[in-house]
């Protein structure tokens, strides 16, 4: 709210606050909170204080506020460093206003369609606002086709990074979930080398030739995944070097690798970075483990199809059985259209890919998830739809197998308080 009237009386104020600060920018569809985490830890490892958006405020308002809060009544910032995420409709008029000395972009895929328009629209948004920071580094994924693209027309500066074909699973071919099959230059279909997740992967154009780009930060292997980490092969530049990272999946080794390459493009040595790899917390719905029922309960926030697919592909790699709570919701903050829980593969449930001992339906939109489930083949013997989110928190403390909730936004604003309240109001995980 201060940030937002501020705006209001002093549209530029953002860029009088950010005078002399040392910016790192992180934005892109998914990772942004994990991956900002990550590199505010790594600062701080390097013996940097420095401030950041932690209250998830990536709005320019929030911004502006988190800005004003850092400074002296004359304006000036009493930090010098800060790791800022900034939302991606944001980033248009953020970027020029803060002029970052780095901006990683993790990834773009389809995501809250009714707010953003279609994935080209955001990518216009974030071009435009590199477009007023030509001093800035970009950070960019390789394995993104489309955050790739900000190369082809932006001058600036460039650090690549990505997984490398020794980390990627041997499952060549087209990528199952796709925002981006065909080539953004000529739209002839893309062929990969190989694919990670969504449409992320080695692609290139039989046609005009634009294609990955080298790396120069890459993850070349995974050399052991559990429920609470992985351990993989780092390159950097030629280094190779072993890391371990705090927490589970895939999605969350790219925001690894993301912030690493961010931290290294700032100028800082590797060491900090790898260390912040190990021991970062990022809590609020991002695996995020609270110490209820027999197995534990872990809270993994779903906003879109690629990122729901990535959890349950995290789900579906586990041995033991497995509780699911989802929680749907339809407010503005989730997306209004919750069409997009037909593009995730919750067939996965179907298939014993993941062992489900049962799935617990809620949020303002649990029937669609039903019949979501239903049509994917779950039996519905193994269904339930509950309003009761105190009944359903005892239950959750009950359960004899892990469970593993996946909530849209503010169904965990609504519902992590519960959980809390119910492990004694203290927040271990963030502890
Ligand atoms: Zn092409």
């Amino acid at each position: 709210m201060p940030g937002r009237w501020a705006l209001k009386l002093c549209p530029e104020l953002p860029s009088a606050l950010a005078r002399g600060v040392n910016i790192l920018v992180i934005t892109g569809t998914n990772g942004k909170t994990t991956s900002s985490h990550i590199a505010e830890e790594a600062l701080k490892a390097a013996g940097v204080d420095c401030l950041s958006n932690r209250s998830g405020a990536n709005l320019l308002s929030g911004i502006t506020t988190e800005l004003a809060m850092n400074c002296t009544l004359t304006g000036v910032c009493r930090k010098k460093w800060a790791v800022i995420e900034c939302d991606e409709a944001a980033a248009r008029r953020a970027i020029g206003l803060l002029q970052p000395r780095a901006v990683l972009v993790t990834n773009l895929f389809r995501d809250q369609l009714d707010r953003y328009g279609e994935v080209m629209h955001t990518l216009e948004n974030i071009r435009e606002g590199i477009k007023n920071a030509p001093d800035a580094t970009l950070v960019l994924n390789a394995d993104c086709s489309l955050t790739s693209s900000l190369a082809l027309e932006l001058p600036n500066r460039v650090r690549w990074y990505g997984m490398d074909a020794g980390a990627a699973a041997p499952s060549a071919g087209k990528p199952q979930l796709s925002d981006a099959s065909r080539c953004i230059r000529c739209k002839t279909e893309y062929v990969y080398d190989y694919v990670t997740y969504g449409h992320l992967g080695a692609f290139r154009c039989p046609r005009c030739g634009y294609s990955r780009q080298r790396t120069d930060v890459a993850i070349t292997a995974i050399r052991a995944q559990d429920a609470d980490g992985s351990e993989v092969t780092l390159r950097d530049g030629d280094d190779l070097l072993e890391a371990r990272i705090n927490l589970p999946a895939t999605y969350n080794i790219y925001n690894a690798a993301g912030a690493f390459a961010s931290v290294r493009a700032l100028g800082f040595d590797a060491a900090p970075a790898l260390q912040a790899l190990g021991s970062f917390r990022c809590g609020f719905g991002r695996m995020e483990k609270f110490d209820l029922g027999a197995g534990g309960t872990r809270v993994m926030l779903v906003k879109n199809p690629a990122g729901c697919d990535q959890v349950l592909h995290f789900l579906s790699s586990l041995q033991d059985r497995a509780e699911l709570v989802l929680l749907l919701n339809d407010r503005a903050a989730d997306g209004t259209d919750v069409s997009w829980i037909w593009d995730a593969d919750f067939e996965t449930l179907a298939e014993e890919a993941v062992k489900l001992e049962r799935a617990v339906l809620g949020g303002t939109r649990a029937w669609d998830l039903y019949l979501r489930l239903k049509y994917a083949g779950v039996p519905e013997d193994k269904l339930d739809v509950t309003r009761d989110y105190e009944a359903l928190t005892e239950r959750i403390a009950a359960a004899r197998v892990p469970v593993y909730v996946m909530p849209t936004y503010t169904a965990l604003l609504e519902f992590r308080p519960y959980l809390l309240k119910k492990c004694g109001g203290t927040d271990f995980w963030e502890g």
